[in-house]
């Protein structure tokens, strides 16, 4: 077995380096992994650009998926040669006051993986085994790695909801989020009207599973929800304050926006609107490892994927320029090579 791996680290804000690392054997309770994908999401620049305080070079990457080749002391559940994937959140401590409510997501000892420890960019990475997602056999490894994130996060937030059959489901944006925010709203057995800007995805969001198509720059959103009866959940999958607040009153009475972009914007509805009609707004931070299990085999009995590209491990840095320059069609899954999949330099 080698004894070093290939890794995309960043060594300071804003600058890749390929390097290689000695292969360490995993502490207690954590699991080692052959990386074979992993996804690049916009979350990534928290880490790329130092957003959060980085002790570098840390190695990027938060939607990998690999195969279990050592366990540490402790571990128990997980065997050496099975497919796992890993999300955002690294993995719960068990002892917390929020672990021991049943809320793993606000685990107060959680650490985000790709910022606090290294993450996926990587042919091998170790993982603590309370934040592994176990993959099903139906998914390849390329599509299954947007699902630990971009999946994850869509699929808890349309689960939590107080949505059920049949009720009007907005999705605004349709990204990397939204696009497979559609698909399981529509899978879900909801009413699904999807909001974006421009004519050009009024087919994409059809294709995708949308009963209605709001084109944002050409009308008022919120008048055309309100003209179908108020939509009971609006899923904002846009960044920035404004898009909430320019759908808001799209909400029928009792009716709740959801709010999974993450930008500095403050929102700004009225007490009016909040009030009168018991509206909310609230925030959804990605979901639990039970869930992103559930994620990944609602996606394989449904057909929900997500539109990937890929590309090499080693084109990292050109594949995160893409996205950050907003031209990912519409979520890149870096391949390694321990992957069996197929992957294209980007041209
Ligand atoms: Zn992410
Ligand atoms: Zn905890």
């Amino acid at each position: 077995m080698n004894t070093t791996y290939k890794a995309i680290e960043v060594s300071r804000p804003g600058v890749f380096s390929e390097v290689k690392k000695p292969v360490l054997d995993p502490g207690p309770n954590q699991v080692r992994i052959r990386v074979e994908t992993c996804g690049v999401c916009h979350s990534d620049s928290g880490t790329v650009e130092g957003l959060f305080p980085i002790n570098w070079p840390r190695v990027p990457g938060h939607e990998v998926v690999g195969r279990i080749d050592a366990l540490g002391s402790g571990v128990q559940g997980w065997v050496i040669g099975q497919r796992v994937g890993v999300g955002f959140l690294g993995g719960s401590c068990g002892y917390c006051e929020f672990c021991r409510n049943g809320d793993l997501v606000n685990c107060r000892n959680q650490q985000y993986t790709g910022i606090q420890h290294d993450g996926g960019y990587a042919e091998v990475m170790i993982a603590k085994a309370s934040g592994l997602v176990s993959i099903p056999d139906d998914l390849s490894s390329a599509g299954a790695a947007p699902l630990l994130c971009a999946g994850l996060t869509t699929f808890n937030a349309l689960r939590n909801a107080p949505a059920k059959a049949g009720d009007l489901v907005a999705v605004l944006g349709i990204g990397g989020l939204g696009h497979l925010a559609v698909q399981y709203a529509r899978q879900m057995g909801f009413e699904v009207a999807a909001i974006s800007r421009g004519s050009d995805t009024a087919e994409l969001a059809k294709k995708l599973g949308a009963h209605h198509y709001i084109d944002s720059s050409a009308t008022d959103p919120a008048a055309v929800l309100q003209s179908l009866g108020g939509a009971k959940v609006i899923l904002v999958t846009a960044s920035g304050g404004k898009a909430v607040a320019e759908t808001f009153k799209g909400l029928r009475p009792g009716g709740v926006s959801i709010d999974l972009g993450v930008g500095p914007e403050p929102i700004e509805v009225t007490s009016v609107d909040l009030i009168f009609g018991n509206r909310k707004v609230e925030g959804s931070l990605t979901g639990t490892p039970a869930t992103g299990d559930a994620t990944l085999r609602f996606s394989a009995l449904t057909g929900v994927s997500a539109m990937i590209e890929t590309v090499p491990l080693e084109e990292a840095a050109a594949a995160y320029a893409r996205m950050m320059a907003g031209k990912a069609r519409f979520r890149i899954v870096l391949v390694t090579k321990n992957s069996a999949g197929q992957s294209a330099p980007l041209k």
